[in-house]
């Protein structure tokens, strides 16, 4: 109930979370089941737990073909202070990109992840990082801001309170967010950014456009936030009028996680495809994961999109930017980098090395 195929092929989406290792035959499952080619693992560090990038490298060295892996920085250095020996940012990023990453995740920028370090990034704890990053053109899919009802607490969805995902006045603010995004923009414009969740700028189609343009290197993705789909549908037409227009500047995603269940991946997937390809009128399916709200919240409309803009979105833009291919990952690298993760989250953590998902994946990539 609730699954909704896609009529394309070679589908690649550029969102999608790999929870833990052992997730490795659901995400395959999941994969086949929702009709997807290849994904972008977007791997958020989680430095506590030594987890995080490595199940994504796992899934990059057994299936190579498949999977991107999108690294995200690890900032125990910088919260732990002179403790710990963590290399910096710009050493980070030329080892991601050695060991055949394939582009970097942010998450700096959500609120929540400002409230455990606040530190913007126009901070010169950024600014070679920026730079580095923009010489190497290095893509990004970067999580900016949050959707504007999370600042509310009348408008917060019972999902994201759950999550802890509402803000007050002492919090980060929207504006402040765009702000800096501007800045760091301004100072490096060849930054080759995929703003995910369409940037939380689904309710402002102008504003959206206005961006675009500003920063002709930058792009969108389409990972819900259900509210996506609930504010382009107020609008149908402009709405595809949008997608018409910037049909190069929007790539696919999910969000889509390997914790799922496969029915609950296969509903996540068919709510974007059906609301791209379709000009149905419809509701998240009841089998819906929890993120996605229930039915009642709102109504979809569908913009049958043709063909043409389809590819694009479904994978176009995403291979032109990042490649065809996902980038060939030198296992002894990864071995090494999953080694030093381990060794970090022993020091924060005070738990042995060895019970850490980096460890476990170290000793199986080394054992190949
Ligand atoms: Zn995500």
């Amino acid at each position: 109930m609730g699954e909704w195929d896609s009529r394309a092929n070679g589908i690649v989406d550029g969102h999608v979370h790999m929870r833990a290792t052992a997730d490795e035959a659901s995400m395959l499952a999941i994969l086949e089941a929702a009709g997807i080619e290849k994904m972008a693992l977007v791997a958020i560090q989680d430095p506590q737990a030594g987890a995080g990038l490595p199940q994504a490298l796992y899934m990059k060295a057994r299936y190579p073909k498949t999977f991107y892996v999108f690294a995200g920085l690890n900032h125990a250095g910088r919260l732990a202070g002179k403790r710990l020996a963590v290399p910096g940012l710009v050493e980070q990023v030329e080892s991601f990109a050695r060991m055949g990453c394939d582009g970097i995740k942010m998450i700096e920028g959500k609120p929540t992840s400002r409230q455990r370090l606040d530190v913007p990034v126009t901070d010169p704890y950024y600014a070679e990082y920026w730079a580095r990053v923009e010489e190497l053109g290095t893509p990004i899919v970067w999580h900016v801001n949050d959707p504007e009802e999370f600042w509310d607490p009348a408008r917060l969805p019972g999902w994201a309170r759950e999550r802890n995902w509402g803000y007050g006045p002492d919090d980060v603010q929207k504006e402040q967010l765009y702000a800096e995004v501007d800045q760091v923009l301004a100072r490096h414009p060849g930054l080759k950014i995929i703003f995910a969740h369409f940037y939380f700028l689904s309710a402002d189609l102008p504003r959206a456009s206005r961006f675009l343009d500003d920063h002709p290197t930058v792009r969108f993705d389409l990972a819900p936030g259900v509210e996506m789909l609930y504010n382009l549908s107020r609008n149908p037409d402009a709405s595809r009028g949008f997608f018409v227009e910037y049909a190069d500047r929007i790539v696919f995603g999910t969000d889509l996680s390997s914790g799922q269940t496969v029915q609950e991946g296969r509903v996540r997937a068919g709510l974007v495809y059906r609301w791209l390809e379709s000009d149905d009128v419809f509701r998240v399916p009841r089998e819906a994961d929890f993120l996605l709200g229930p039915p009642e919240d709102g109504v979809i409309r569908g913009m049958s999109l043709s063909d043409e803009v389809l590819s694009r979105i479904y994978g176009g833009n995403f291979s032109g930017l990042v490649g065809p291919e996902p980038r060939a990952l030198d296992v002894d690298l990864a071995v090494d980098e999953c080694q030093r993760l381990a060794a970090i989250a022993a020091a924060l953590s005070n738990r042995p090395a060895s019970e850490t998902e980096a460890a476990l994946v170290a000793s199986r990539l080394a054992g190949k």
